[in-house]
């Protein structure tokens, strides 16, 4: 066993929830343990996440947008690729801000521990080292920012390379010419977007009806109308139920939700990507030991402090449950280590640190980009919730003219209840459209900060900009907006 070391705050992962915890403990002055097992910090979102998918989506984006260019008069010669030298810019795309990372640490004198920790007892942990040494870190006060990791089909070949996790996939191994992605969600479409654009033709399974769930269908249907062309079959309501490695590829089975035959028979692809979710590292790290609850499928449960069921011990990030988002885990990262600051120094105001967002929005970084945030259209009406909607459509938008995509189209939801008099706050908003990610940040500021359609539509937004849509879209809302036809009376 290696010396023992003590701390403040002891921070178990070092993923977007863990370094911030970490960082923003020490810059209130406490003395901060981060364990992580991989050699690099970051977590899944720098090293195998939001990261990486997002520089492979950057260079998919311009590829594509080059490739229309020819009607502008402008032409490029086809494109040639080079995996090995495209997964060369990603590395170093991450180890830019892996590295930076480390350099932070250092600056704020955070202890790094490199190896997989466990939970002795509610104030001990212990460290399997990579060199198979053993460290003990003792703590007052503990964060687990653990995370997760993507579910594993058991049906499907284990340990070949033609069948991947988003992990995998963004190994960039092999350029398919078919792709199979079981799963229509946000992660297996971005990774769906990318492999096209280097050449594959696309399958997506999914068992709900629509791809993208969470989102307006009338968001989504952009999206797909756009992206028709990138996929053979696009199968909903389906499940797929066998697959076998063979020497052509992957043979895969498909059946239809219900039980019935599928609409397809049996496929052979040369990669699959099993993109079906995620599942939290709560049971992998004996938590049992400190005393913390973990639920039977691996979620830790916290207060708006970020407290476990063990008042000293708090969790932070995916594994404390849905939306599984770094955005979410960072701030809640913060409170976590403002409490703790709090108590352990004294500091009545930082020991009141809650996590009070009123809403959290996601972005589908596909082309064209999907962002929305607080209720959605389909929620209200499911729920009851009277709304009215202003709808700007970028058919209209000088700017989305100029760059050639005015498929998209921005959407503001207010309250419509009797009691909001007409005048009602913003309750959600949604986005489809080039750079869509890049401006729902403004719609959840309207949200937090109780704005209504007059505040928004008042604020100036510079002109000619896709941002304009918002407060365009707020004016159509009021009857004010003199770039649509007039509104009927
Ligand atoms: C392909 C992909 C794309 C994504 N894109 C986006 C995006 O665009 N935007 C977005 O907001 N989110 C995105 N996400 C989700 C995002 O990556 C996660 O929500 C985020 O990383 C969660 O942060 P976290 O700190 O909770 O955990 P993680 O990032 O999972 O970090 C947990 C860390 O804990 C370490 N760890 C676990 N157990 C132990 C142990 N016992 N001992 C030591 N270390 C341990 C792990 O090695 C890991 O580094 C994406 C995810 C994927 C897979």
């Amino acid at each position: 066993m290696e010396h023992d070391l003590d701390c403040d705050v002891l921070v178990l992962g070092a993923g977007p929830g863990g370094y911030s915890a970490a960082f923003r403990a020490a810059d209130l002055g406490l003395k901060v343990v981060l364990v992580e097992r991989y050699p690099t910090l970051g977590g899944v979102c720098l090293n195998v996440g939001c990261i990486p998918s997002k520089a492979l989506l950057h260079v998919a984006a311009v590829m594509d947008e080059v490739s229309h260019f020819e009607s502008l008069g402008i032409t490029f010669a086809a494109p040639t690729i080079d995996l090995t030298r495209l997964k060369a810019h990603k590395d170093k795309v991450i180890g830019r801000l892996t590295g930076g990372l480390a350099a932070m640490a250092k600056m704020r004198q955070v202890t790094v521990v490199q190896g997989r920790g466990e939970f002795v007892d509610p104030n001990q942990l212990n460290v399997e080292l990579t060199d198979g040494q053993r460290q003990s870190v003792k703590f007052k006060r503990a964060i687990i920012a653990a995370g997760s990791e993507a579910v594993k089909l058991p049906f499907l070949p284990q340990g070949d390379e033609r069948v991947v996790t988003s992990t995998g996939a963004l190994e960039l191994r092999q350029a398919p010419k078919r792709m199979l992605i079981i799963g229509g969600g946000i992660i297996g479409l971005e990774m769906g977007t990318v492999y096209s654009t280097l050449g594959a033709r696309l399958d997506v399974v999914e068992m709900q009806d629509g791809l993208m769930q969470g989102a307006d269908r009338d968001l989504v249907k952009v999206w797909q109308k756009m992206n028709a062309p990138r996929f053979d079959h696009i199968l909903l309501k389906t499940k797929t139920v066998s697959a076998e490695a063979t020497a052509e590829g992957i043979k895969v089975k498909f059946e239809s939700a219900d039980g019935t035959p599928a609409a397809l028979p049996e496929q052979t692809y040369d990669l699959v990507l099993q993109a079906v979710g995620r599942v939290p590292n709560g049971k992998k790290i004996a938590a049992d030991k400190a005393g913390v609850a973990v639920s039977e499928r691996g979620f830790i449960n916290v207060d708006i402090q970020m407290r476990t069921n063990v008042p000293h011990i708090f969790a932070i990030g995916d594994i404390v449950g849905q939306p599984m988002l770094a955005h979410k885990a960072v701030h809640e990262a913060h409170v976590a280590a403002e409490v703790i600051a709090g108590e352990l120094l004294g500091d009545a105001k930082l020991s009141q640190s809650a996590f009070d967002a009123r809403v959290i929005p996601s972005v589908a970084y596909t082309d064209p980009e999907i962002a929305w945030v607080g209720l959605t259209e389909d929620d209200a009406k499911a729920r009851g919730i009277k709304v009215k909607k202003g709808l700007f459509p970028w058919s209209a938008s000088g700017r989305a003219i100029a760059n050639g995509r005015d498929e998209g189209f921005t959407k503001l939801l207010f309250d419509d209840s009797e009691e909001a008099h007409g005048h009602g706050r913003i309750l959600g908003g949604g986005i489809v459209g080039t750079h869509a990610g890049d401006m729902i940040g403004e719609i959840t500021l309207a949200i937090e900060m109780g704005a209504d359609a007059v505040d928004i539509g008042k604020t100036i937004h510079p002109h000619p900009t896709l941002g304009e849509s918002i407060g365009l879209a707020a004016e159509a809302f009021e009857g004010a907006c003199t770039d649509l036809p007039p509104a009927r009376k």
